[in-house]
């Protein structure tokens, strides 16, 4: 793997960057505390990188700062021209920076290509968006009068990111941002740098032919004091936060205290309600992908089924013989369903949940637990494992961020399912699975789920990009990506003109001298 990863850096250009700033045209010579990239998949060493200090960070704001004067000035469908030639670029990547993914992530790499391919859609989304910046206008209460809004470039915007998609969500920002005139600067996990230099690199490829201006699209590399600095800066008029709700909470009151505008990407606890008329066909994929998909890291992973107690026994067994075919190992090897998780910290939380939901009174039906052996050294590959239990349990409330699924069992009407699956501090992704209109339709009512992403007959896990993404409550209630996500980052003015002889008040107000 290690020899073929060498390849694949020196196919990116990423060889010999070890610094952890860039601004585009240049590496910043960083000084900071080193960073090692180890792959879950095998432990080798991808790289090293020397973190950014403080004194970075500001060299890097400064120069954003200037690039953003000049860059809100293109015209914004010569912008997306931009991004349309990345989309072309990352497509000649996709395979490397895909394979790369995987190994420095650890998910499968059909899913490392199928991150790879959500930044190629989002950038033509992007393009298509550059034409369609659309404000609306108005009928001015007063005679000779023309209303109208519209939407300018915001500024510089911080972007946070978590090692669970380390490229997607930075393209699903930059792509957005770019067209609207904003410059970017990154933050990418500490935990997945050298698939941030990959990106930046390939993006270098690409502006400098186009003559953007240095500092439009920066990357700084460090740990969480990096993000803060992002948080306090009130030279950053938008931060956008993906990671934990304790990382969100911080940001956001820190971008709060500022009054500056956050969007906030946060931890789920996502469910699928299984009614009696469900379909099991698609229960059954759709629950096990949901659950190990990525080793359980996805902020959409099935963390809870909410099963009907008349086909609770069926789902069960079909479950636990769905489980019994996993295939778990290194994620490069497509015969494989399930990778490792990201370090031991998340190995330790994993085996911490188990043991507290055994303590609550849960019933372990699939045994978890630390493979070990041959193709397994890292002690990263743990097993998926099932737990019967209840809603109200302390570690159920939790998002663990691991393959654990919860099994609840609820009696009568769809509402008490609803309610169950409302009940959690997070708002982010739901599913059910029903043939049952009427079952459908209230969970999709203003009364059925609280979450930013219902689905009917599919499962929590993954979404397009054409649709707005976030979630509510502790989720943090931004969205990114499609819809008129792209709103936020710009700001808004509303305009009125006078083109008549006098100058009438609004609300008829009469002012004489
Ligand atoms: P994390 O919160 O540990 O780290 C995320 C990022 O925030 C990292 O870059 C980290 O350095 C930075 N950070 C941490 N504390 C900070 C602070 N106080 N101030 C500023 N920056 C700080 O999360 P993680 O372990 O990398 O990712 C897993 C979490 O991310 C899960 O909870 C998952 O649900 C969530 N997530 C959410 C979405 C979403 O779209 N809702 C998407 C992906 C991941």
């Amino acid at each position: 793997n290690n020899f073929e990863v060498r390849q694949i850096l020196e196919e990116l250009g990423i060889e010999d960057v070890n610094n952890g700033a860039s601004t585009g045209g240049r590496w910043f010579n960083t000084r900071g505390e080193k960073i090692t990239s180890y792959s879950p998949v095998d432990g080798a060493v991808i790289a090293t990188v020397d973190s950014a200090t403080e004194a970075d960070y500001e060299a890097l704001v400064l120069k954003a700062q200037e690039a953003f004067n000049e860059w809100r000035t293109w015209p914004a469908p010569k912008r997306g021209e931009v991004v349309r030639q990345l989309a072309e670029k990352i497509r000649e990547y996709k395979t490397a920076l895909g394979t790369l993914v995987s190994y420095e992530m650890g998910k499968s790499l059909q899913e490392g290509l199928g991150e790879v391919q959500e930044m190629i859609d989002i950038c033509d989304f992007a393009v298509g968006l550059s034409r369609q910046l659309y404000g609306l206008t108005m009928h001015s209460e007063r005679p000779g009068h023309r209303m109208y809004e519209q939407y300018h470039p915001l500024g510089v915007v911080g972007i946070i990111s978590a090692f669970n998609f380390p490229v997607a969500v930075w393209n699903w920002n930059t792509a957005l941002a770019w067209v609207c005139g904003d410059v970017t600067i990154w933050k990418p996990s500490e935990k997945t740098p050298i698939t941030a230099i990959a990106c930046q690199q390939i993006t270098k490829q690409v502006f400098d032919a186009n003559n953007v201006p240095e500092g439009v699209s920066s990357l700084i590399i460090g740990d969480a004091s990096i993000g803060k600095l992002i948080a306090e800066d009130g030279r950053i008029p938008l931060v956008s936060a993906t990671g934990s709700t304790r990382m969100g909470k911080s940001v956001g009151a820190a971008v709060g205290a500022r009054l500056g505008k956050s969007l906030l990407e946060l931890g789920g606890n996502n469910a699928i309600i299984i009614t009696p008329s469900a379909d099991l066909k698609m229960v059954i994929p759709g629950a096990v992908f949901g659950a190990v998909g990525t080793c359980g890291q996805r902020c959409t992973s099935t963390r809870r089924l909410i099963i009907h107690e008349e086909i609770y026994d069926k789902v069960k067994d079909a479950l636990v013989k769905a489980y019994g075919q996993l295939k778990i190992g290194n994620p490069l090897d497509q015969n494989n369903h399930v990778g490792p998780l990201i370090d031991t910290d998340a190995v330790n939380a994993y085996l911490k949940a188990l043991e507290q939901a055994k303590a609550e009174g849960g019933n372990i039906l699939v045994e978890g637990g630390v493979l070990s052996g041959e193709g397994y050294e890292t002690g990263l590959y743990v097993k998926p494992a099932i737990v019967e239990a209840q809603n109200h349990f302390k570690i159920v409330q939790h998002e663990t961020f691991a393959p654990i699924l919860y099994l609840i069992k609820y009696k009568g009407g769809v509402e008490n399912a609803i309610a169950l699956q409302n009940g959690v501090p997070q708002g982010l992704s739901s599913a059910i699975m029903t043939t049952n209109l009427k079952e459908a339709e209230m969970f999709l009512s203003n009364g059925g789920s609280d979450c930013g992403i219902a689905n009917v007959n599919i499962g929590t896990s993954g979404a397009e990009i054409g649709g707005a993404f976030g979630g509510e409550k502790e989720t943090g209630g931004g969205r990114e990506s499609g819809s008129d996500a792209w709103k936020i980052y710009m700001r808004r003015q509303t305009n009125t003109i006078n083109y008549s002889d006098s100058l009438p008040l609004a609300q008829g107000i009469k002012f004489e001298l």
